[in-house]
């Protein structure tokens, strides 16, 4: 008989439909894969073939040169952190939030999420023996001040947040984070801050990191990956970012649950450059891809949220029909040949969603032009 925490793990919806859309021959626009090579220029694959000779365990925490350039990388936006002490190589962000979760959470305490949200928070906070308190966010992805104040109580022990939003798009502000940080310290509470898509963040806005917020910088643990931000997302290389005494728990955790990321593939980022290469910014090119699907979908009939950061348009449906988001992305996929996620799948708490589709535009333009055609003889 399985553990009863598995019971409480996410069903993973989503991937039927992604069977069913290859099937069709339909363009994906429901995962979030990167659609291009390993930037820049495709160094990491150069980088793949100097690998040779690193057969071996590497550190648990990490290849060393890894870390510093993650530091580096992050010191340069405006975020000093220490290498040595700070930083955890981790097998992506889902291993990362995971190990912070484990590393945090006692069965039977709670632990706050945002609704809707990335549906594997569900999958740590469930291995943690945690409880979800969900707070639903207003349609543009943002959290009333007093909504939040009352999911707090005695058995709060951790606050997940994700900036920028997966699916809303939303990017916290330093006032929405000072907000958060008055209330973990009040609560004595740990914020562990998903900001794997830190580079995607449009119109001007600047991405601010939990590790930025004075009250939050020693009770948070922040996730990265490279997943997303150097189209990597097979690599499975993250990070998780916390003070010495909070990393050197995670590392015990993570030494338990996976003793390391591939070296190889750490050794691969470090002589690719990526993480040191100056001149790259996917900023505007996702900015003009968010642009264009929020066109073409708006064009459609439906009403999108414009992201301000991430990979995501959430869209309501409801203009155009008034089924649930279900039947509207099996009507898409049948007559259109789109793969788009539907709305329920973000909503953990069980309610809610069936109005919503999430579509992802970290896709070529080629892509986005076979969806304009497509949508186009869609009635
Ligand atoms: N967090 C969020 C918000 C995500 O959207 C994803 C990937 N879709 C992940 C974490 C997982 O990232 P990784 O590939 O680094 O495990």
């Amino acid at each position: 008989r399985a553990a009863r925490r598995t019971q409480r793990l996410p069903t993973g919806g989503l991937t039927s439909l992604l069977g069913a859309g290859r099937e069709y021959g339909a363009v994906d626009l429901a995962v979030g894969t990167p659609e291009w090579p390993a930037p820049p220029e495709n160094l990491v694959a150069q980088a793949a073939s100097a690998v040779a000779g690193y057969n071996q365990y590497e550190s648990p925490e990490g290849v060393r040169a890894l870390r510093e350039q993650i530091a580096a990388a992050l010191g340069a936006a405006g975020d000093p952190v220490d290498p040595e002490t700070e930083l955890t190589v981790t097998v992506g962000a889902s291993e990362g939030l995971c190990v912070a979760l484990l590393s945090v959470v006692d069965p039977g305490d709670e632990v706050i999420v945002f609704e809707p949200s990335y549906e594997n928070f569900l999958g740590g906070i469930a291995l943690s023996g945690g409880c979800p308190r969900w707070v639903r966010a207003d349609s543009a992805g943002r959290v009333d001040p007093d909504d939040l104040a009352a999911a707090f109580g005695p058995r709060t022990k951790a606050v997940v947040v994700n900036t920028p939003n997966n699916p809303t798009g939303h990017v916290l502000t330093r006032e929405e984070l000072d907000v958060l940080g008055a209330l973990c310290e009040r609560h004595d509470t740990t914020v562990i801050s998903d900001e794997v898509y830190a580079r995607y963040v449009f119109d001007g806005r600047r991405h601010v990191s939990v590790a930025e917020i004075p009250s939050l910088r020693d009770r948070s643990v922040v996730v990265g990956s490279l997943s997303k931000s150097h189209a990597i997302s097979g690599w499975r290389i993250g990070f998780v970012r916390a003070n010495p005494a909070l990393s050197s728990v995670l590392r015990r955790v993570h030494i338990a649950t996976t003793a390391g990321a591939a070296g190889p593939l750490q050794r691969a980022v470090v002589q690719s450059g990526a993480l040191t290469e100056r001149d790259w910014d996917p900023t505007a090119g996702m900015q003009r891809n968010r642009d264009r699907v929020v066109e073409l979908f708006s064009r459609a009939g439906l009403e999108c949220l414009v992201p301000e950061g991430g990979c995501y348009v959430l869209a309501d449906i409801r203009p155009v029909t008034e089924r649930a988001s279900d039947e509207f992305a099996k009507r898409l996929l049948v007559e259109a040949g789109i793969v788009v996620a539907p709305g329920r799948y973000f909503f953990g708490s069980g309610a809610g969603g069936d109005e919503l589709v999430r579509i992802a535009f970290n896709r070529r333009s080629e892509t986005l032009d076979e969806v304009e055609r497509r949508l186009a003889a869609f009635g």
